[in-house]
């Protein structure tokens, strides 16, 4: 039997951070975790696992002003600290994005660049909505800084001079949105953040426009998102492996987000694995502890339970074979079996079509392998099998049974060559592209194809 008397609590939304290579992503979400510190919210910023919990309190004190905390009922925002779409795609939850909002970050000189391209890509086929930060305003020529001030009262201190450029690039920026299909305007214009994207002009660096952007996330949150929020804070845990990491003493542990119901200490949880799913028991559930008490106790502290929606280190036996991205699930309520079956059909919407004759690809997390997938797609790149998980020997047997030269190649995104594994390569007549980029990845692959053609003429 459910018990109904917790329903419909509000939980914190989930806030992911993209954008193309140096635009900022990393520096933008120290700044917010940095500033909440120093908001003297003691205790509540922690050395991260894989989210930050800003609480409402916390943006309010920064944004002053800007916020009257008494208009809104959601805890918080709680920031994804891993930056860039390839953690964004990792957040699944039911075949669709986990983040329940993003912020899209571009440098205001810089303007789009092929990762922006490919994070809006994302964004709009997992229809997730999003708010552009432009960044790096201060390093408009004759800008003024104003550290940590809102943008208008900032730019209302900036020589005219100053004012007209950064205006100009913002608005090249809003009308390569609207190249991109989207309709958008500088925030404090947008009537309606649902049929238009708010750009929020603001530097990293010093902070300003800061208060803005969590302002302007806690509204579209508050506004439009209330009713996904509501969830049943009693109900069996959920959540999404963020990544699976060794830790001194635990073992295999995975840093998971858990946005709904709650995971207690001892529960029967499945968590989708590489080769099929794990079924163990929560030995040890992990947070860290304040920054301040880190260096005088153990990093972690155990707690009893977690509830949605929070960034927990789930350490349990068994884990080391757990997947980045794969579903996590404590069994209450329903039988062992009913839960694996459950797990077995979400991994199985990650569909990557497979011919007979193609390349291998192998990536970090089942979320870049579905983005490398599309990737490939697009490029009309066949794949002949698609694994998550390093580059091993297998692999290397499986590339050369490809019939066409330009097939025995081995596509790694995110992944390292296994020290077993590099004898086989050298022996074998299979080409390995790696990198952290999916664009370059298929680039490379592109134009090593484009060569070995030309030299075959
Ligand atoms: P990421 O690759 O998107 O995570 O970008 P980073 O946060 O690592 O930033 C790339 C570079 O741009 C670093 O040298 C940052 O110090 C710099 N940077 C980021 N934000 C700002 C900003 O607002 N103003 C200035 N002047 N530099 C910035």
């Amino acid at each position: 039997m459910t018990d109904h008397t917790h329903a419909d609590t509000l939980r914190t939304p989930i806030v992911a951070v993209l954008g193309h290579v140096d635009h900022g992503k990393t520096s933008l979400l120290d700044t917010i975790r940095g500033s909440a510190v120093s908001e003297g919210e003691a205790g509540a910023i922690t050395q991260h696992i894989g989210a930050t919990d800003i609480p409402l309190d916390t943006i309010s004190g920064m944004a002053g002003e800007l916020i009257d905390p008494s208009d809104f009922d959601l805890p918080g925002l709680l920031f994804i600290d891993t930056p860039g779409h390839h953690s964004f795609s990792t957040l699944r939850a039911r075949g669709g994005a986990l983040a329940d909002i993003a912020v899209l970050v571009v440098d205001v000189n810089d303007g789009f660049q092929p990762q922006t391209e490919e994070a809006i890509d994302i964004l709009r086929r997992t229809g997730t909505p999003f708010v552009v930060a432009a960044n790096k305003v201060d390093t408009t020529p004759g800008w003024n800084p104003q550290d940590g001030e809102p943008i208008q009262k900032s730019m209302d201190a900036q020589s005219e001079r100053a004012k007209s450029m950064l205006d100009e690039n913002l608005y090249e920026i809003i009308g390569q949105l609207s190249d991109a299909g989207f309709s958008a305007d500088l925030y404090w214009r947008v009537q309606d953040f649902q049929k238009n994207i708010g750009v929020v002009p603001l530097s990293a660096l010093t902070g300003e426009g800061v208060p803005d952007l969590l302002t302007v996330l806690m509204g579209l949150s508050q506004r439009f998102m209330k009713e996904e929020m509501a969830i049943d804070v009693q109900g069996p845990g959920e959540g999404t492996v963020l990544e699976v990491k060794d830790e001194r003493g635990f073992g295999a542990t995975v840093d998971t987000v858990v946005y709904d119901g709650v995971i207690r200490n001892g529960d029967q949880i499945v968590v989708g694995g590489q080769n099929e799913p794990i079924v163990t028991e929560v030995r040890a559930l992990l947070r860290p502890r304040p920054l301040a008490e880190i260096r005088t106790e153990k990093e972690f502290e155990k707690v009893g339970e977690i509830g949605a929606a929070a960034g927990v280190k789930i350490a349990a036996p068994d884990l080391d074979q757990a997947m980045a991205g794969a579903p996590v699930r404590v069994v209450r309520d329903r039988t062992v079996d009913e839960v694996v079956e459950e797990v077995k059909a979400e991994l199985a919407e990650i569909e990557v079509d497979t011919a007979e004759n193609g390349v291998v690809v192998k990536a970090d997390t089942l979320g870049s392998l579905e983005a490398m997938a599309n990737a490939l797609r697009e490029a009309e790149v066949p794949i002949l099998r698609a694994e998550v998980g390093d580059i091993a020997p297998r692999d290397i047997a499986v590339a050369e049974t490809a019939n066409q030269d330009e097939h025995k190649a081995i596509l790694g995104f995110n992944v390292d060559l296994l020290q077993n594994a590099e004898s086989d390569l050298e022996n074998a007549d299979v080409k390995l592209f790696k990198n952290e980029v999916i664009y370059q990845l298929v680039e490379d692959y592109e134009r090593y194809v484009e060569e070995k053609q030309r030299a075959q003429q």
